[in-house]
């Protein structure tokens, strides 16, 4: 059975209220939600999921939290939990994108305790997983998204599994311009799957949801969703304008 395509939209710390619903009823009024085989969602900032939930309301198009707490609430100043993002519209969340390992200290542990908190309040989880320049240089890119994937995923069962897609990004790739080349990304995907099938089963790692990320572009997504372990694209710049994502969609 085919896998379904998963286009997000990243739109990271970019968009007011006001901007972010006007967008939100673009999408709508593209009909991005109703193509056949496509899911779509997009991550606003929080300060605009509500309202980004709300404008989006039967659309089809899903809305996600970029980043939660594994606490369901207390004192975490500056935090929000998997059961707030969910009161405020998210169905799913992004965890571990490489702007948080990178810039805010995120590691596979903390990684795997904001999974656990998301599927255990019903979200989905999107995983990023990525090597860094220097590391795909030094040949370890394998051991790398290996560590991410197995590290952030400890503990989280098969069934559990239908409910988490992986965002393969390269970090050198992501807002620089510079795509991995299909084949580049899909010798990663495939390796991705052998690692899900070994630690979770065929079944599990034939329904794997695995999107691409990094510069993905309206000229570039055809040829990366045309190879066979390529479900799908997590975008960053190219989705914070309706045109280019509705082309992103109709890929
Ligand atoms: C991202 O933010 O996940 C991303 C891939 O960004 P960009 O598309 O801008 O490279």
């Amino acid at each position: 059975m085919a896998r379904p395509k998963l286009i997000v939209g990243n739109w990271k710390m970019y968009k007011t209220v006001a901007e972010a619903v006007a967008m939100a009823g673009s999408l709508k009024s593209l009909g991005l939600g109703g193509r056949a085989g496509v899911h779509v969602g997009v991550c606003p900032p929080l300060t605009c999921l509500h309202a980004v939930a709300q404008a989006l309301r039967g659309s089809g198009i899903e809305v996600g939290s970029q980043n939660l707490h594994w606490e369901r609430e207390g004192a975490f100043t500056g935090e929000v939990s998997a059961a707030m993002v969910k009161e405020a519209g998210a169905t799913f969340t992004l965890v571990a994108h490489s702007e948080r390992r990178q810039l805010f200290g995120e590691t596979n542990a903390t990684a795997n305790r904001k999974v656990r908190a998301a599927l255990a309040e019903g979200l989905s989880v999107i995983l990023c997983v990525g090597e860094r320049l220097e590391e795909r240089e030094a040949g370890r890119t394998f051991e790398v998204v290996r560590d991410h994937l197995l590290g952030s995923l400890e503990g989280v069962d098969s069934a559990a599994m239908a409910r988490v897609a992986v965002a393969y990004e390269p970090v050198w790739a992501i807002g620089t311009g510079r795509t991995a080349t299909p084949a580049q990304a899909q010798e990663v995907h495939a390796h991705l799957r052998g690692l899900i099938q070994g630690a979770w089963g065929s079944a599990v790692a034939e329904a794997a949801v695995i999107q691409y990320g990094g510069s993905v572009k309206p000229d570039n997504v055809r040829e990366l969703m045309a190879q066979p372990d390529i479900d799908g694209a997590l975008v960053g710049g190219a989705s914070l304008k309706p045109d280019s994502f509705g082309a992103l969609v109709h890929f």
